[in-house]
């Protein structure tokens, strides 16, 4: 499965005056800080830059772009979840995340990165209300699945797909040990592709 060797950082949005042009395709990552965003990031594409530029002093908080084939971006998300945030903060990425998520058009799927040892989360839940509501291509990966068994990881992924049955799929990854890293590759080219759907009804996201 092909890398994304020709990622490279377009620019860091606090606004949507700030976003590139609304065209071609985007996939978006998105998560709650710490559930290994960055490092699915770095995984997925085969660029250990992309997620550095993202986790820099400043443009954590921001929707970082990453533009790859002419006319394909990823689009990293800030994280969520850090109880330290000020509440104006906290307020400011509720909106930004709404009028990214409900007004981009060229946003062709979204990738929600949760701890597969973790519950989904109050966030999580307002990210797969928003993609449901316009029926966006929504994946979920459950990451550090390397620090669960066998069964419990496949414990988490059952709990999942019956959570998100009928809006969004789901699949296993470790960013250490590579679980799953083809299937999320394969999600992300499908998505950027506009024939991720397809593959959901079809059962896709399997193990
Ligand atoms: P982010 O805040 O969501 O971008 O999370 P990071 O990618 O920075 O990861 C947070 C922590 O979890 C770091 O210490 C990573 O090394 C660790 N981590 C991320 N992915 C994995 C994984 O698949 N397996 C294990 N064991 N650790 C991981």
């Amino acid at each position: 499965m092909a890398h994304f060797p020709e990622a490279k950082f377009i620019v860091s949005a606090w606004q949507p005056q700030q976003f590139p042009p609304d065209a071609g395709a985007e996939v978006a990552f998105v998560g709650r800080s710490n559930a290994g965003k960055s490092s699915a990031l770095n995984a997925i594409t085969g660029r250990r830059d992309l997620a550095r530029t993202s986790k820099t002093p400043g443009r954590t908080q921001l929707i970082n772009f990453f533009g790859l084939r002419e006319g394909e971006r990823l689009a990293d998300l800030p994280g969520y979840g850090y109880a330290k945030v000020p509440v104006a903060m906290q307020q400011h990425w509720r909106v930004l995340m709404e009028q990214y998520v409900e007004s981009r058009t060229s946003l062709a799927g979204l990738i929600l990165i949760i701890d597969a040892r973790r519950e989904v989360t109050d966030f999580d839940w307002q990210m797969l209300e928003w993609t449901r509501s316009r029926s966006l291509a929504t994946h979920l990966l459950l990451t550090k699945s390397d620090k669960l068994s066998r069964s419990e990881a496949l414990n988490s992924l059952r709990k999942a797909r019956t959570r998100t049955a009928g809006f969004a799929t789901a699949q296993l990854f470790s960013a250490v040990t590579k679980t799953g890293l083809d299937e999320a590759r394969g999600c992300v080219l499908a998505m950027l592709a506009g024939n991720w759907e397809a593959q959901g009804e079809a059962g896709g996201g399997a193990g």
